[in-house]
C-alpha cells in the first residue's frame, strides 16, 4: 500500500513538472508575428532578439500572433 501512495505522489510530482514546462513552451516571432511550440524547429531557429515568450497559447493569440502552420500550437 506505501508503494502505491508513492507511485501516487511521483505521478503527481511529474505531471506538474510536466505541466509547468508545458505552461512556458511558447515562443513568438516579434518580426513575422508567428508563435510556435518551444521545440519546434523555426522557434530554435529564431534570432533570440526577436524572441517573446507566452505562457499560454490564448496569451499569444491575444497578443496578435498567428499560429505557426508546421508545429500547429
Ligand atoms: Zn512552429
Amino acid at each position: 500500500m506505501k508503494k502505491f501512495l508513492a507511485a501516487i505522489v511521483a505521478l503527481v510530482v511529474l505531471t506538474a513538472s510536466v505541466t509547468a514546462v508545458l505552461a512556458s513552451s511558447y515562443v513568438g516571432n516579434s518580426t513575422s508575428r508567428k508563435f510556435h511550440y518551444a521545440n519546434c524547429a523555426h522557434a530554435r531557429k529564431m534570432n533570440q532578439k526577436n524572441r517573446v515568450y507566452f505562457n499560454s497559447r490564448n496569451e499569444a493569440v491575444k497578443a496578435g500572433y498567428v499560429a505557426c502552420k508546421k508545429c500547429k500550437p
